[in-house]
């Protein structure tokens, strides 16, 4: 079990989530949804112990990671948000650099760099370099960095920015599989329908606090909505969808 327990981060001066509670269990997929700015980020950094929290803590199994950080990066498969990734090397040579800080051995890693870039469509690209690669096939890169090491607890950062549809459908169907096969999955992202598709409940962040946190289905029951996307309005949306987009015309127009 996964337990993020009162946690609360400043950068300087601005809080960037506050007080933020929430659990996830093996075998079932978190969605962490809210706007731009919400501290998704953040928290799922606090998660895979990448950043450290300012106050509260993260558990897993009910030991705070931070009695052994090392070990929990080991357990953790983190898919980051930027597809900042080595440009100079090529898909396979990222890869490989990532399986061998994992210490998966060499026979073994080649194998499963092979498998992940054939079933991600991009084994007739292995030659390029990553400066070469669409923002989708970064991306893919990146999931398959994530996941070499067959992690216990997978955090991802709005995967799915840059991949067209059909990798879309494959990225939901492996990140139900995941859960399937018995890991914790915490899936970071702004997009609803994805989130209302892949994950069994969610935690909605807004301005750095948590403003619902359920099942998903008991929360369009809770909020006597039809669809997370009507939960979602009521919660998270403060600011006129209308009024932004023409605000946005008119200041493009200037
Ligand atoms: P999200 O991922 O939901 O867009 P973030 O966690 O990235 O949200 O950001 C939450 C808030 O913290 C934002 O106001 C953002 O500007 C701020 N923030 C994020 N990272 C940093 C940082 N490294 N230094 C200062 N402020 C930051
Ligand atoms: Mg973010």
């Amino acid at each position: 079990m996964l337990e993020i327990v009162n946690v609360t981060k400043y950068y300087g001066a601005l809080a960037a989530i506050r007080g933020v509670s929430f659990t996830a269990r093996r075998g079932e997929v978190l969605g962490c949804l809210g706007p731009n700015g919400s501290g998704k980020s953040t928290t799922v950094n606090i998660v895979a112990g990448l950043l450290d929290p300012t106050s509260g803590e993260v558990r897993v199994d009910g030991e705070d990671i931070r009695r052994d950080l090392f070990a929990h990066r080991r357990r953790i498969g983190y898919v980051p948000e930027t597809p900042e990734v080595y440009s100079y090397l090529t898909g396979p040579e990222y890869l490989t650099l990532v399986g061998r800080l994992r210490r998966i051995a060499p026979d073994v890693l080649e194998e499963k760099i092979e498998r992940f870039l054939r079933l991600f469509g991009i084994y007739g690209d292995r030659h390029g370099r990553l400066s070469g690669y669409s923002k989708g096939m970064r991306q893919k890169i990146l999931i398959a960095a994530g996941l070499l090491h067959d992690p216990e607890i997978v955090v991802l950062d709005e995967p799915s920015s840059g991949l067209d549809v059909g990798t879309t459908l494959v990225l939901k169907q492996l990140i139900r599989a995941l859960a399937a096969d018995g890991k914790i999955v915490l899936y970071s992202s702004h997009v609803l329908e994805f989130v209302e598709q892949v994950c069994s409940s969610v935690v909605i962040l807004r301005e750095g606090r948590v403003a619902a946190s359920d099942r998903i289905e008991r929360l369009e029951e809770l909020m006597n909505q039809p669809s997370l996307e009507q939960v979602w309005r009521q919660l998270a949306l403060h600011d006129d969808t209308d009024e932004v987009a023409s605000g946005l015309i008119e200041a493009m127009r200037l």
